[in-house]
């Protein structure tokens, strides 16, 4: 497998082609970015922390029979991944209310959602990634009615399996995005998981451990996230 052109330059991750046109090569960059866009620096080890920790989830979640685009970790920063035709929706699901939900719902932060809530993101950065249903997402071609079903039963599916491995790490999973896409017609868990996508709370003093930690300016971000990764049994070093 050879790495060829940059194909795209997302915010926190670079797209590159390869001699095989259903790969492509995945670079976690340093860069962290927030509010659209809006904040950005960079935080050494971050590109490799998130690549060791999707790598992990990635082959955690396939194991558990949820298909992903991951194929193999390719180096310190990068990730051979399927080349999928992305659908421009972001799934959400919620487990304890925080960030987006309590702003638009003023309920307390912190409360237990039953059962765990689901909602759909129009991916687009210039409008902010508006909230839609799934009415909008297939009378606008983005998702169709069975693509978005297949999605919400496997988003649901991922927090079976992260919930639990995420508690054995004393860790609370709050919430997480995800994002699939199409590979040869069958939907498939695309993008990444990492603590840049996903709200984690240590279980008992509720520390954020997540990009909340960037979002907020508490400093101590990629701390976090190694310490998160310690805790489910991934090695950084
Ligand atoms: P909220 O709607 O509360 O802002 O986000 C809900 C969850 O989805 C959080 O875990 C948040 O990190 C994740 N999320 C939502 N939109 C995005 C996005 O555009 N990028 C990233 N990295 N995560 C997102």
């Amino acid at each position: 497998m050879e790495k060829r052109q940059e194909l795209y330059a997302g915010k926190a991750k670079s797209v590159y082609a390869t001699d095989d046109p259903d790969l492509l090569v995945l670079h976690f960059r340093d860069d962290t970015s927030a509010f659209d866009g809006e904040r950005m620096e960079s935080l050494a080890r971050k590109g490799m922390v998130n690549n060791r920790f999707n790598a992990f989830i990635m082959e955690t979640l396939q194991g558990a029979g949820i298909p992903t685009h991951f194929v193999k970790r390719l180096s310190d920063t990068e990730s051979l991944v399927k080349r999928l035709e992305m659908i421009p929706v972001e799934c959400v699901v919620r487990n304890l209310a925080a960030g987006g939900l309590v702003k638009r719902l003023g309920v307390e932060e912190g409360k237990e959602l039953v059962p765990p809530t689901f909602e759909l993101f129009l991916k687009n950065d210039a409008l902010h990634d508006p909230m839609i249903n799934e009415s909008l997402a297939e009378t606008f071609g983005w998702a169709t009615s069975e693509q978005l079903a297949e999605m919400k039963a496997l988003t649901f599916k991922v927090n079976e399996v992260l919930k639990q491995l995420f508690a054995d790490g004393g860790l609370l999973l709050v919430d997480y995005k995800l994002e699939f896409g199409l590979f040869q017609g069958q939907i498939v868990l695309g993008d990444e998981f990492s603590p840049d996508g996903c709200r984690l709370w240590d279980a008992e003093t509720r520390n954020k451990m997540d990009k909340d930690r960037f979002r907020q300016g508490l400093g101590g971000v990629i701390e976090a996230y190694e310490e998160v990764g310690r805790r489910i049994g991934i090695g950084f070093d």
